[in-house]
């Protein structure tokens, strides 16, 4: 069975998605799900992006099936490395995203983050925090949305282009590869074929540097969103002779 690993229900500051929603959804599709919640340890709005872990498992472990699994996307931080992995290890989840979402203490996804600078500065800076937070951050099982700043970059155009950034994009590449990590193609962006065509040879590349595993994940935070673009991540990731695979108590199982 298809599996979207990449989820936000009402855990997530930004969902209002029920996980009845989600599992109803699932269903009509049928796909499996993976609930992954924000957790941003530290983040710049006091309370937001992170949720009360004993409430989400005894809310949501009766839902717990091999149609749902449950796991956690945090956001990695060189500041909040150990409060992060302690979180990891004293709980049962199924699956670990490991993403960038703050950098010096702001979020990508805000303007000031862009003001005043080039885009090869700002993503020169994104991808050398993506590197030393994956030297450190060995306990998640995959690298969430690589493209996510080009979501929300002011610039003309946002894509990232393997070329412009090989160096730091095969540093980040060679960590995922050697500690057996997947990759996660995030299935928000792809539709769009300049996209696809700035992220195929990222995604080639790991395989060169010796990935074999990815991760395909929706990020959806609303049910029409659930499995979205699937079949194109599945070209993806055959055109680019990687496995596609689901986590399931923090072991990697392929989709057929
Ligand atoms: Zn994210
Ligand atoms: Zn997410």
């Amino acid at each position: 069975m298809i599996v979207d690993t990449h989820i936000h229900t009402l855990f997530s500051s930004d969902s209002k998605m029920t996980i009845n929603q989600a599992l109803q959804k699932a269903n009509e599709l049928g796909v499996a799900i993976t609930v992954t919640e924000h957790m941003d340890l530290a983040y710049p709005e006091p309370d937001a992006f992170v949720f009360d872990i004993t409430d989400y498992f005894n809310e949501y472990e009766k839902y717990r099936s091999e149609n749902l699994y449950l796991g956690i996307e945090l956001g990695m931080r060189q500041d909040c490395i150990a409060d992060n992995s302690t979180i990891v290890m004293n709980n049962q989840f199924d699956y670990v995203i490991g993403s960038i979402h703050v950098i010096d203490n702001i979020d990508i996804y805000n303007e000031d983050f862009y003001h005043m600078r080039s885009k090869q500065e700002v993503y020169h800076q994104y991808f050398d925090s993506m590197i030393s937070c994956l030297k450190t951050y060995d306990f998640i099982d995959s690298l969430g949305h690589i493209d996510y700043i080009a979501r929300y970059a002011r610039f003309e155009n946002p894509e990232i282009y393997y070329n412009e950034y090989s160096e730091k994009i095969d540093k980040v590449l060679k960590i995922l590869a050697q500690n057996q990590k997947a990759i996660e193609i995030n299935t928000r962006r792809i539709a769009d074929p300049a996209t696809l065509e700035a992220l195929i040879p990222i995604y080639k590349r790991f395989y060169a540097l010796g990935g074999r595993i990815a991760t395909a994940g929706s990020d959806a935070h609303k049910p029409e969103d659930i499995g979205k673009n699937f079949n194109i991540a599945m070209n993806i990731a055959e055109m680019c002779n990687l496995k596609l695979v689901y986590f399931e108590n923090r072991v990697p199982h392929f989709i057929k």
